[in-house]
């Protein structure tokens, strides 16, 4: 894993809102969540690794914290030093991906007020792979499996 620090390209955003942040429990295991006010469009945190080509990516068995940000390039956020990978999906998400001058960010997609959790869309075919055969454990998806036990069948 140390190769991989050493090609991380240092972050004045991450350093910045270092303790605008944190990592905590949330209903999907760890999680991303907000300590302050992040108004909407805000950059929240940028999504750090090395660097691969599509190429190199097409030679992984399984990673599942890659991040396209063009069709030449993917980010490999394995990295623990990479906070941002502790986002987790959401089918209700309130921050999303961009990429900005070739370095991707979670980006507040609404405001997010201390003590949200920070979720963004990870996208179909990620859904597809990874999520799907165990259920998604997004805050809305389990409250409409709940809600699906609570509704009892009626007989007649
Ligand atoms: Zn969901």
């Amino acid at each position: 894993m140390q190769s991989s620090l050493k090609t991380n390209i240092p972050s004045s955003l991450n350093s910045k809102n270092n303790n605008r942040i944190r990592v905590g429990r949330s209903s999907a295991g760890l999680g991303l969540f907000a300590t302050d006010f992040f108004k909407k469009n805000e950059r929240i945190v940028e999504y750090i690794g090395k660097r691969l080509t599509n190429k190199e990516v097409d030679e992984i068995k399984e990673n599942r914290y890659l991040l396209e940000i063009n069709s030449k390039y993917t980010i490999d956020g394995s990295s623990r030093s990479n906070i941002a990978r502790y986002a987790n999906h959401s089918c209700k998400p309130n921050a999303e991906t961009d990429t900005i001058s070739g370095r991707a960010y979670i980006i507040a997609k609404k405001d997010i007020k201390a003590g949200d959790e920070i979720v963004w869309n990870y996208g179909k075919e990620y859904f597809n792979d990874f999520i799907k055969k165990n259920g998604c454990m997004c805050v809305s998806c389990v409250n409409n499996r709940s809600d699906a036990f609570g509704a009892a069948p009626v007989t007649l």
